[in-house]
């Protein structure tokens, strides 16, 4: 997907119209840059509408961090849960955490005489947070044609989770954040913005300079780095480490081949979002 402003306005009006249907806002990020891959904006277009933030692909981050994350957001009121929705597992905390959000209104609804009350959820996100991959693991084959409900384009569904949850069938597709260029390296690198808007040099170096500093040890793994090599600037790396893998003087092999190394995991677990200083305790 490419955003631009046209675009944007579009999917923004049109993810405002399906979030009215919904109690709940599952917004998915991705647990390696659980800030950066936030979308400000989701606040007003779900109308403060309760919003549960999955962060997702947490068998990819830095286990730590994701904690210290949890608890960053806990304290800005926003409650957050790891995931990885690949683990089949561990998808009924969904449901599980968005009762307990529910809480009162679900009690409210029981008040009123109705014993089973339903609750109904949308997954927005960037490109490839995995909102696809946990409606599938959400929904195994319990797809439930629930007919069409006011204000919902016809072709859409929603499918049962479980008897008490919904969740509509097609996740909404946010926009990521532009404006600040280490933000689009970050999404880059873990695959939020797609190849055709990014120099994958600029990507790597900004990688380099942060796994040098984080995750020497990840680098020197998965490519043989040496202590030298580590205090070469990251340019000089690129070089260096080109030559080693065999690729002569082809940088952009390298580059390409580090950034789908940092997407499939091979380069260990990371996280790229500095988790801030409050939440870090007696680290
Ligand atoms: P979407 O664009 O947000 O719908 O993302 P997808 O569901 O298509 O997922 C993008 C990629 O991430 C796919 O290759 C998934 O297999 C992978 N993926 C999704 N969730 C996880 C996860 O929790 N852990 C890992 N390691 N990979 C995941």
């Amino acid at each position: 997907i490419q955003w631009y402003p046209g675009h944007m306005a579009k999917a923004q009006k049109q993810i405002k119209e399906r979030l009215k249907l919904v109690d709940i806002i599952l917004e998915i990020v991705d647990a390696r840059v659980p800030e950066s891959s936030i979308n400000p904006m989701i606040q007003e277009l779900g109308q403060n509408k309760p919003v549960l933030l999955i962060l997702n692909k947490a068998d990819m981050a830095d286990a730590q961090k994701t904690q210290q994350w949890i608890e960053t957001f806990k304290k800005r009121g926003i409650t957050a849960i790891a995931l990885d929705a690949q683990h089949k597992a561990k998808l009924p905390m969904i449901e599980k955490v968005a009762q307990e959000i529910l809480a009162d209104k679900l009690a409210k609804k029981r008040a009123k005489g109705i014993r089973n009350p339903v609750i109904r959820a949308m997954c927005v996100g960037v490109p490839n947070v995995g909102k696809s991959t946990i409606l599938n693991r959400l929904m195994h084959k319990n797809i439930a044609v629930t007919g069409n409900r006011p204000g919902v384009t016809k072709n859409q569904q929603w499918l049962k989770a479980s008897e008490r949850f919904e969740v509509l069938d097609t996740p909404g597709v946010l926009w990521p954040k532009f404006d600040d260029p280490a933000v689009g390296n970050k999404l880059a690198l873990t695959g939020a913005i797609s190849d055709v808007v990014y120099h994958a040099d600029d990507v790597v170096v900004f990688a380099l300079d942060y796994f040098k500093q984080f995750y020497p040890n990840q680098l020197r793994k998965t490519y043989q780095a040496t202590d030298a090599d580590l205090e070469q600037s990251s340019p000089e790396l690129i070089m260096i480490l080109t030559k080693r893998l065999g690729f002569k003087e082809d940088y952009d092999r390298f580059c390409i081949k580090f950034i789908n190394d940092a997407r499939q995991g091979k380069l260990g677990r990371f996280t790229l979002d500095p988790v801030p200083a409050e939440a870090k305790g007696n680290d």
